[in-house]
């Protein structure tokens, strides 16, 4: 009989899981496709676990909203690869799940590594959503890297708001320097290469008002 390698000891073969990671800009159908992954393999009677930070409060609180409406009931969690950890495995439910999901992957710290290829060794499906770069072009969190260790990315393309071409860029509009503005109406677009414009920070400009303050004055 074919024995698959073990990771595990005690003699238990188990198949190695997967790695899925599905990236790009905003409004590229990020969530949208996690979701249409996750309901799938309910459907196929897979037992499915579904993460979102708790930063992303732009729809709903314990569901991972997409753009176009599309709802998955997600547990929240903090974006600690350590409060992830002990969420699936203090409560051993990581043995009774066959998929985990987990939206807005770039806010985690660089454990989300090792914990999601330990749960690709347990035999896992693991599927990571989110954004490859920041408004500033800059690699996002621990996202790069993980499209590196997976067996299989996506990377969506948004549609460019200025000339209609395919967008790799998420935009930022507003002149807020956080990094984390979460699902704020109107301060994001996608952008295609040749009108993105990478988010510099103002640090002289930041002392004097906005002009839109000045010529309501
Ligand atoms: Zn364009």
């Amino acid at each position: 009989m074919h024995q698959v390698s073990s990771v595990a000891g005690e003699g238990a073969a188990i198949h190695p899981g997967v790695l899925e990671v599905i990236t790009g800009p905003m409004f590229s159908g990020k969530s949208e496709e996690l979701i249409r992954r996750l309901k799938r393999a309910k459907i196929a009677r897979q037992r499915v676990a579904c993460y979102k930070p708790d930063i992303d409060l732009r729809y709903h609180r314990t569901a991972i909203a997409s753009h176009s409406e599309q709802t998955m009931e997600a547990a929240v969690v903090t974006p600690n690869s350590e409060r992830l950890r002990e969420a699936l495995f203090a409560t051993d439910l990581v043995s009774q799940v066959d998929v985990v999901g987990l939206d807005e992957a770039q806010f985690f710290d660089d454990g989300i590594q090792p914990l999601a290829l330990e749960l690709v060794a347990l035999g896992k499906r693991v599927i990571l959503a989110g954004l490859d770069t920041t408004f500033a072009n800059e690699p996002f969190g621990p996202v790069p890297a993980l499209m590196a260790l997976a067996d299989r990315v996506t990377k969506l393309n948004a549609v460019c708001m200025v000339c209609g071409q395919p967008a790799i860029h998420t935009q930022r509009l507003g002149r807020s320097t956080e990094l984390v503005v979460v699902g704020a109406a109107g301060m994001y677009e996608a952008r295609c290469r040749a009108h993105f414009q990478p988010y510099v920070e103002p640090a002289a400009e930041q002392l004097e008002l906005p002009e839109a303050v000045l010529a309501t004055t």
